[in-house]
């Protein structure tokens, strides 16, 4: 078994005995027997980047870039600069980009029953439904191989993910230098035409410092003080201890808030962590361009990262810019452009994107569009997301509803509102909301009768749990998803 992120920075020093691995370029991949070379038909490579900030593909830290890779890649891309995360945390909007329904509709949304009621058996949670067609049962019906290498223990076969694959292997957190040779060696076994899945867990928390790439930037820089360390070390329990509190289980945090040198430390901790999967993501660019040029290649996130921006760590729990807007980017030399589209389009928009850019026919079902072709109307102007946590019972309920600048965050707990203007003030500190009522009201109406679509859409779907087992509560624990 792999390590996870927690075991292997031990595994990594003890194997490098105080030296600085090299990482050795990907050996391209030969095709495999049996690959249609030339077939007519693009193979699609997904890569889901977990808990990453979209402000990190161009940024630069002391002068270096941060993803040297992601970013020239990202220049040759069809790149929509503004999209929007359907959810806040991993299950639900993966659900989405799976199913193209937004989170309401399929409404696979909980964690984790067992921790508000510790009492009720079954311990359970949401699953996706094996009846509700996803992007990988959709490519498997078109002929596709099926292949998916993931990471995120919400995400395993029993929770329905693995639907429609021929292959599915469930990483356990590992980072993405153990995870990128399980994915070549698919590449050579995959027949063409194929869709490639891939999740990486990096930069989600804890955020690892690892050889080499933490020489990227010019080495790491003074360490924090003293009383902070711990919450340095111990990030994901910091992320458990916030759930707690604000699930009431605690009156107080057990931690204290981070100073500016901690933050640095703790940002440049979460830019090793892009650094290590941009170099990721050049490899697998790398193997998959020299296996064949007719490979379409999405790369996401499935939310973003709060790094005290608004105060908080991690994710899943406000409906910040940081948490919701997140990578788009199609690549395809030849039949793409390489240049930024400022349509503002939702993760769901995936799924019909790629059957469009097949030729395939889309399914009636799907609540995205084929941003290929161009929309006309409201509805196709209009970004919703939401932010309901991982637990029931859990004591926030964001909506969203963003038109052009104008973004909406609806508190339903307390029925109260931000609204921001996202151009003018891209970090979200404004609130407009008691100056504009008039756009308040207008989105607020829009957001409800789309909440209300939705949630009759998800009673007419089916609704599947999967078994916790105790690997599995264990796992999804030491990422900070369940409290203790
Ligand atoms: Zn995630």
């Amino acid at each position: 078994m792999l390590p996870n992120k927690t075991q292997c920075l031990v595994f990594l020093l003890a194997a490098l005995s105080g030296g600085i691995m090299a990482v050795a370029p990907a050996q391209p991949a030969a095709p495999a027997e049996g690959t249609q070379a030339g077939a007519s038909r693009p193979n699609v490579v997904l890569i889901v980047i977990d808990a990453f900030r979209v402000d990190r593909i161009f940024a630069s830290n002391h002068g270096v870039p941060v993803m040297p890779f992601l970013s020239r890649f990202a220049a040759d891309s069809l790149q929509f600069v503004d999209a929007m995360s359907p959810e806040a945390w991993t299950k639900p909007s993966m659900a989405s980009i799976y199913t193209s329904l937004h989170a309401d509709a399929h409404g696979v949304q909980s964690g984790a029953k067992y921790m508000l009621e510790p009492d009720e058996a079954p311990e359970s949670a949401d699953a996706l439904p094996a009846a509700i067609p996803n992007i990988a049962t959709f490519l498997k019906a078109a002929g596709y191989d099926t292949v998916g290498v993931q990471t995120n223990p919400n995400l395993q076969a029993r929770f329905g993910f693995a639907n429609g694959f021929n292959r599915y292997t469930f990483l356990k957190g590992s980072p993405g230098i153990f995870v990128t040779p399980e994915v070549l060696g698919e590449i050579q076994k995959a027949k063409a035409p194929f869709f490639l899945y891939v999740h990486y867990f990096d930069p989600h928390a804890p955020y690892l410092a690892l050889p080499p790439y933490n020489e990227a930037f010019g080495g790491m820089p003074q360490p924090p003080p003293q009383e902070e360390a711990l919450l340095l070390e111990r990030q994901v329990d910091f992320c458990r201890d916030l759930d707690r509190f604000c699930l009431g289980l605690t009156d107080k945090h057990a931690f204290p808030p981070l100073s500016a040198q901690g933050n640095a430390y703790l940002r440049r901790c979460y830019d090793v962590e892009c650094r290590l999967v941009d170099d990721q993501i050049r490899q697998l660019v790398e193997a998959l361009a020299a296996q064949s040029e007719n490979t379409l290649i999405v790369v996401t996130a499935d939310h973003g990262e709060e790094l005290w921006d608004h105060g908080e760590l991690g994710h899943g729990k406000t409906a910040y810019g940081e948490v919701l807007h997140v990578p788009l980017l199609f690549h395809h030399p030849g039949r793409l452009p390489g240049k930024a589209d400022s349509t503002p389009v939702g993760t769901i928009d995936i799924l019909p994107t790629v059957a469009g850019f097949l030729g395939l026919p889309p399914d009636a079902r799907w609540q995205g569009v084929n941003r290929l072709q161009a929309q006309a109307g409201l509805p196709a102007q209009v970004q919703f997301s939401q932010c309901r946590g991982a637990f029931p019972g859990f004591p926030r309920d964001f909506g969203v509803a963003k038109i052009g600048p104008d973004k909406l965050v609806l508190d339903r707990k307390k029925n109260t509102a931000l609204l921001f203007d996202v151009v003018q003030d891209p970090g979200e500190t404004k609130n407009l909301a008691e100056a504009r009522p008039e756009k308040v009201a207008e989105l607020r109406r829009l957001l409800e009768e789309h909440t209300a679509r939705m949630k009759s859409v998800c009673q007419s779907l089916p609704h599947e749990v999967g078994a916790l087992d105790d690997e599995t509560k264990q796992a999804i624990n030491a990422l900070g998803y369940l409290a203790k």
